[in-house]
């Protein structure tokens, strides 16, 4: 008798095909796989949402706490607005100056400029460690008052500022515990402001970034900033002499300097340096529209047909935010992303917009 385990020739050309037969179909179904998962992957990763300095529409701006949320809430960046401190750390701060979002006037009497604000550039990290993190304020002959009335109560519980590098560890430690890749959004505060003070912001920040590991256009980073002088600098001089290849976005105001910039031959100069283009929200929708006539510009068309992902600011939900030309914030959000096509929003309430991405 022969042992069960020997096969005939043909035995063994049989089985042999199936194999064959059996690691195709595996192959095919992996391929499938694959192919499909790259598919959702690239439907999601065109439509985004940067929370605006954290989940600000809930807790003070730029707080750890309000980037935490922000993460929390399946923002797909965080934002960090950056400026220098008089040693030459970076600080995430959204104004140059402390008064509006600190108690910086009652705890250094006497150090503000001649236009009556404190500067960061004119305090140590340590003595700006001192300060407490307050709900934006704005100051009336002396009166302060919530710029939000409905949000976070205006001095309460305790934040405090933080540098760049602490928000960096912050969200890439978050990024390990959760097995998520939230990305980062830092923007060059006022570069001239910094460079009439001595002070070149843009390259601290790309090394620290580097220093990071961002190095490449495929981390999860977009470096932003209004100034097109910097934008050119950024791209002929600092990341090169970095050594590093980073995503950049041009940020646009509807002030008359941008003019220029948003018709077709102005976006074409702009996608010469820019990877994405950020601008105020009623550059793409007009503000006069109405329900029954939504004006899109060509805005996002331009900036998709020079290769520029376009990410306008600022999506709100407190009164008097969402525009009358639609009845709900979910509304503004299908109009812009699915009408307008643009690929991403910069907004103070990210929950409502992951929520409403995920829903639809
Ligand atoms: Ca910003």
């Amino acid at each position: 008798m022969l042992p069960l385990l020997v096969l005939s020739r043909s035995d063994k050309t049989v089985l042999f095909m199936r194999l064959s037969i059996l690691n195709f179909r595996l192959t095919l179904a992996v391929g499938v796989l694959l192919m499909a998962t790259t598919i959702s992957s690239q439907v999601q990763a065109q439509k985004i949402v940067v929370a605006h300095r954290g989940a600000s529409g809930y807790l003070p701006e730029h707080t750890l706490q309000a980037k935490a949320m922000a993460f929390a809430m399946g923002a797909d960046y965080l934002e960090q607005d950056v400026v220098m401190t008089k040693d030459g750390q970076l600080l995430v701060l959204h104004d140059i100056t402390l008064d509006r979002t600190t108690d910086v006037a009652a705890i250094y009497p006497g150090r503000a400029r001649g236009d009556g604000r404190n500067y960061v550039i004119d305090f140590t990290l340590a003595e700006l460690r001192q300060l407490h993190v307050n709900e934006a304020v704005r100051d009336r002959n002396g009166e302060r008052s919530a710029v939000y009335p409905s949000r976070f109560p205006v001095g309460a519980s305790a934040f405090r500022l933080n540098t760049l590098a602490e928000e960096i560890e912050m969200i890439q430690g978050m990024n390990r515990s959760t097995g998520r890749d939230v990305g980062i959004y830092p923007e060059v505060k006022s570069p001239e402001f910094h460079r009439a003070e001595g002070r070149d912001l843009s390259t601290a920040i790309v090394q620290m970034l580097k220093q990071y590991g961002y190095t490449s256009k495929q981390d999860k980073v977009f470096l932003q900033t209004f100034s097109f002088d910097e934008l050119k600098i950024l791209h002929d001089e600092i990341l090169p002499d970095a050594g590093v290849e980073l995503n950049l976005v041009q940020l646009v105001s509807g002030e008359e300097s941008y003019k220029w910039m948003l018709v077709e031959e102005g976006m074409k100069t702009v996608a010469q340096y820019a990877d994405g283009f950020g601008p105020e929200k009623s550059l793409i929708i007009a503000s006069d529209s109405t329900k029954g006539d939504i004006i899109i510009s060509d805005l996002v068309k331009f900036a998709h047909a020079n290769g520029m992902q376009v990410h306008p600011y600022t999506f709100r939900l407190d009164t008097g935010q969402v525009p009358q030309y639609v009845d709900s914030y979910e509304e503004m959000l299908e109009l812009f992303y699915f009408e307008a096509d643009i690929d991403g929003v910069f907004t103070d309430f990210p929950d409502r917009a992951v929520n409403f991405l995920n829903n639809r």
